[in-house]
């Protein structure tokens, strides 16, 4: 049996070697309001405090707390947006309306709702009036020249809001990565196109472009190649000109036709070819040109956990991501798991929490790595090492948690 000239690698070297190999891309400054997502590359500064003035926090009347309680002369109107001229003195009271500065005078709020208005005149219902209620003072929120956020934060709702507030109409984040996607093989046709004999629709340009894009990062379709050495040069050519990372599937396992690893041999360095896993043994990772590519196997399921485990960590950390990896968690294995002793085995499952806090395993169903439904509604990947045969019911095996966890 012709054996690959690429040494067997475990995961723990082939994820290092990632690592080691992908670098931080270049930081850009762009409107705040397109960067959902991206990770910040300078620290934010709050250049004015936050609320600016003195501020009511609901609609009322702004008066004086040590008045007595009689009546209060209404003095004028201050609604939100403007200073208006009006002075609380001894004796009046200014309404005032929610987000609105507080009158000069002014110490306290009076909610509307606990007021009673007559002839120009408002009467507080209540007795025990707090110095200072109802006022969010300056700085409440932000103080001057606070740190808002520092650089390594993940841009989400909240931190495009803080932006708007200070704002930091230009931020500088780690730009979103462009990853080249192609599908090679003989056999693959497009969606829409009628298969003909021995072929097959592609499935796995769309699995990892959608991947892609979870992590935030850019997909450029490239589309079907050939198994013919001039087609696969000249988009992988035109991949690694245009973006900042390949990937390719399909054309790296022993076939006469697996041309993709010679090409990238040729064009760079090989930094793994095999990597002690199931699925998705023929992995292989290179960089050209400084260009991280990553060449999936052709099976589909192969292909999508392969880039769970190595590019999606690579991606993230080419955008600034500090968090690349998943979160590992004990879980327990609903059934009897069946498991060869050679390879490191990531089984597709469903994971919930039981109310004794545990996440439960129950498979997806039949393991085989062309059998996409294995991967439909799976939350986790059970990660069964090599060095040991089956797993009986009941195992603690550790799981990597792809997405949210339901209660059992
Ligand atoms: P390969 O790695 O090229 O030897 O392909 C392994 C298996 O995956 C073969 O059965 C291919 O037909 C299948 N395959 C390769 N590429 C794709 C694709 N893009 N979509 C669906 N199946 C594929
Ligand atoms: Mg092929």
């Amino acid at each position: 049996m012709p054996e690959s000239p690429y040494p067997m690698i475990l995961i723990e070297e082939a994820l290092a070697l990632i690592e080691r190999n992908v670098q931080l891309l270049p930081a850009v400054t762009m409107p705040f309001d397109q960067a959902l997502g991206l990770v910040l590359a300078e620290d934010i500064f709050a250049a004015e405090p936050m609320p600016p003035f003195p501020a009511a926090s609901v609609d009322g009347f702004a008066v004086i707390a040590a008045d007595s309680s009689g009546p209060r002369r209404i003095v004028g109107d201050q609604m939100a947006g403007y200073m208006a001229e009006v002075r609380v003195e001894p004796g009046t009271a200014a309404r005032v309306t929610t987000g609105a500065p507080i009158p000069p005078g002014a110490d306290t709020m009076v909610m509307v709702e606990q007021t009673e208005e007559t002839n120009g005149q408002v009467q507080l219902l209540t007795d025990e009036l707090q110095l200072g209620s109802n006022i969010r003072p300056v700085g409440q929120d932000i103080e001057i020249g606070q740190l808002v956020l520092p650089r390594g934060t993940v841009l989400g709702p909240a931190e495009l809001g803080l932006l708007g507030t200070v704002g930091k109409t230009g931020v500088t984040v780690y730009r979103r990565p462009k990853v080249a996607v192609m599908s090679t093989g003989d056999e693959i046709v497009e969606p829409h196109e009628p298969p003909q004999p021995g072929q097959i629709r592609d499935a796995n340009r769309f699995t990892l472009m959608g991947a892609v894009r979870q992590t935030g990062a850019e997909p450029i379709d490239l589309g079907i190649v050939k198994d013919k050495a001039n087609s696969l040069q000249a988009t992988i050519e035109r991949g690694l000109a245009e973006t900042d990372a390949l990937l390719t599937s399909g054309g790296v396992s022993m076939g006469q036709l697996d041309l993709v690893k010679p090409y990238l041999a040729s064009r760079g360095t090989v930094h793994f070819g095999r990597v002690n896993t199931k699925p998705g043994k023929p992995v292989t990772f290179a960089s050209v040109d400084g260009k991280p590519c990553f060449a999936m196997p052709g099976f589909p399921v192969s292909a999508l956990v392969s880039f769970e485990v190595f590019v999606r960590p690579a991606l993230l950390k080419m955008a600034g991501h500090t968090r690349i990896y998943r979160p590992r968690e004990k879980a327990i294995l609903a059934h009897h798991t069946s498991h060869s002793v050679a390879r490191t085995e990531f089984q597709r499952v469903v994971l919930t929490r039981r109310s004794d806090g545990m996440l439960l395993a129950s498979t997806t169903g039949f393991q085989g790595s062309g059998r996409l439904l294995s991967m439909v509604g799976a939350n986790g990947l059970v990660v069964l090492p090599h060095g040991q045969g089956d797993f009986e019911a009941g195992t603690v095996v550790e799981a990597l948690v792809l997405g949210p966890v339901e209660m059992e």
